[in-house]
């Protein structure tokens, strides 16, 4: 068993606020991954988890104990960081086990371990070498192993894969979500890459300027963004965002006029809009489709054809151009007019706020 809490936790650097107040609950065997911007306090949070910076206000639980003033080497974590950190003379074999050695773990046993982990992360052929002797998804390996070995209760990961070239990330994050599998761990993952949460995780936290956004599955996160930063961070090619006035709230939803004309009634709560409002109408690229009966027209611009499926960027009026994600064998030329449309179930409203409005049943 492996739980994790955070109540109201707070981290300052003197008069500077860096985490705002987290709330968050980490499940048993669940793999929860932080994922936000690039400064936004994703290593700081988790830091704060490891033990490694001091938390200045709220609470970490860990199995239902308070865990603030608890010994990072007694917490039960275990962290694997960008930078392998590996000790360059000593073998595979003896970097993974270092810990144990440090922990005064019998021979033994310890090799034991180290051989076990070596299997599941097919560095078995690997232990003699030297970490200057292994490639850049060697290397990470070997720093996960030392992790497994500890048989931690949790697995922090801070930004892992980011040093490896991209072919190799596909491939580790395959490896690391069978591993997740196979040892039936509770993760903490850290990444700047939205692509690297919805692939992996359990449950998305979307942190924002030391404060989370949102907490969700990845599908919640896709299909009920609750505000702009979340339906924005979320999603390749990001969502289309577009300003609209409300010319309408009944029953059905909330109409609204679109540029170059035309309206669409889109079925979410009014809220607290008011007619006249300019609004953020959000639509993704995959959800426009080419129609000649659609409520755009407009003028393909640019076309990234990625053989799979092609994204036109496509401009409706002289300042407004949409992303739209389509087909790999649609032969649409180049300056050629089209017509788009979008099914008002796909589309998103934020208030001026930011905030969305809730989607009616
Ligand atoms: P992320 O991992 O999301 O990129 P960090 O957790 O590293 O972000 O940093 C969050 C914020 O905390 C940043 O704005 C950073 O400048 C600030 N910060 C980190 N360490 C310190 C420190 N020792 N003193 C002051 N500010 C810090
Ligand atoms: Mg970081």
């Amino acid at each position: 068993m492996a739980n994790l809490q955070l109540r109201s936790a707070h981290k300052a650097y003197g008069a500077i606020e860096v985490i705002k107040g987290i709330d968050l609950d980490v499940e048993d065997r669940e793999f929860v991954v932080f994922v936000g911007p690039s400064g936004c306090g994703k290593s700081t949070l988790l830091r704060m988890i490891a033990g490694l910076e001091k938390i200045t206000g709220g609470d970490l639980m860990i199995d239902g104990h308070r865990a603030n003033e608890v010994d990072p080497s007694e917490r039960g974590l275990a962290m694997v960081f960008q930078s392998y950190a590996l000790y360059p003379h000593m073998t595979v074999a003896e970097n993974m086990g270092f810990a144990l050695r440090i922990a005064g773990v019998p021979v033994a046993e310890r090799e034991r371990k180290v051989r076990d982990a070596a299997q599941v992360l097919e560095l078995a052929h690997l232990l003699d070498r030297r970490p200057k002797d292994l490639s850049g998804g060697q290397r990470q390996r070997v720093a996960i192993g030392r992790a497994i070995v500890r048989n931690p209760k949790i697995f922090l990961f801070d930004e892992p894969l980011s040093n490896l070239d991209a072919a190799l990330r596909v491939n580790m994050r395959l490896e690391l979500m069978r591993l997740h599998q196979t040892l039936e761990a509770t993760m903490i993952y850290v990444t700047h890459d939205q692509i690297e949460a919805m692939t992996m995780a359990d449950k998305i936290v979307v942190l924002n300027a030391g404060h989370i956004e949102q907490v969700g599955s990845p599908l919640d996160l896709y299909n009920h963004p609750v505000n702009i930063f979340v339906a924005g961070f979320i999603g390749s090619p990001k969502m289309n965002m577009l300003r609209v006035r409300v010319e309408a709230i009944d029953a059905h939803g909330v109409s609204v006029a679109l540029p170059a004309g035309g309206t669409i009634s889109v079925p979410v709560n009014g809220g607290s809009i008011k007619v006249g409002d300019e609004i953020t109408l959000g639509v993704r690229p995959e959800h426009i489709r080419i129609n000649p009966a659609g409520q755009f027209s407009g003028e393909v611009i640019l076309a990234e054809r990625l053989g799979g499926l092609t994204i036109f960027h496509v401009a409706i009026t002289a300042d407004v151009t949409l992303v739209v994600q389509t087909d790999g064998a649609d032969r649409t030329a180049l300056h050629v007019p089209i017509a788009l449309g979008i099914d008002p179930h796909n589309c998103h409203l934020f208030d001026a706020a930011g905030k969305a409005l809730t989607k009616l049943n």
